[in-house]
């Protein structure tokens, strides 16, 4: 779906000054975190400012070969706060010729090793599925997505997030922290897909996530959100009413919950 920016803008503008001024939120009202995919430029240049200016800090799912060239500032984040989570070497999607033994090899344990360096091995593991395809190897769709589950678990992973559903209810992720549901914003989702969302999450008291992906221009237009945009829906998500936090201390609230 093709979003007008200016409109787009307008529209989250209006649903912020709405929602009205944010109210100390306890975490039973619900939570949100803001959730990077794929260890875009635009994150550290934009997002991360952007986070800090209002307080908040980002779960950052990077793939090696994305942050290769500006690592040193990327494994600056964990100090600052912010979470970085796996989401691959290579960012394949095409997943089903791989045994789970090859895959973890090729895809985790090279970005495993360098995120235990910068970010400790007390570190949250969290990752996110490219594609949010989940068919590892051959089978079925239910026992690749359980050869694939297993994998991650084999590896010491604590949740898998994909892109879509609705905001998670605290019985839901504690029984499948790898089928956590997010929302991708600037794909399909309109300004008061978002507003709704999040109205869901505080009603409902569930988990909201949220999903970015390139911000401003960039070699990434799918699901591109311009700065200002960006700066819109952390002001909204801060006018929400729920409490904000990364996603491995939400899943450490949530197990000692
Ligand atoms: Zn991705």
């Amino acid at each position: 779906m093709h979003v007008d920016r200016r409109r787009f803008a307008t529209g989250l503008a209006t649903l912020v000054l709405a929602s009205g001024p944010a109210a100390a939120a306890p975490t039973a009202a619900g939570a949100v975190s803001i959730t990077y995919d794929d260890g875009l430029p635009s994150h550290l240049d934009v997002a991360v400012p952007a986070l800090e200016r209002r307080g908040l800090r980002g779960t950052f799912y990077v793939t090696l070969e994305n942050i290769a060239q500006r690592i040193a500032e990327w494994a600056r984040l964990p100090g600052r706060g912010h979470e970085l989570g796996a989401h691959t070497v290579h960012h394949p999607c095409n997943i089903s010729p791989f045994d789970a033994k090859t895959f973890a090899d090729r895809e985790f344990r090279p970005l495993d090793a360098w995120l235990d360096r910068v970010a400790g091995p007390g570190r949250a593991r969290d990752f996110a599925f490219p594609c949010d395809v989940t068919d590892l190897g051959a089978g079925t769709p239910n026992v690749q997505r359980a050869r694939y589950e297993a994998m991650l678990r084999g590896l010491g992973m604590q949740s898998g997030r994909n892109s879509e559903g609705p905001p998670n209810p605290a019985a839901w992720a504690r029984l499948h922290p790898f089928r956590l549901q997010a929302l991708a914003i600037g794909y399909d989702a309109t300004p008061l897909d978002v507003f709704n969302y999040l109205q869901r999450a505080r009603a409902e008291r569930r988990w909201a996530i949220l999903v970015f992906h390139q911000i401003g221009s960039g070699p990434e237009s799918d699901g591109a959100v311009t700065a200002v945009q960006h700066d819109l829906l952390l002001d909204m998500v801060l006018a929400s009413g729920l409490a904000t936090d990364t996603v491995g201390m939400q899943m450490r609230r949530l197990a000692s919950g």
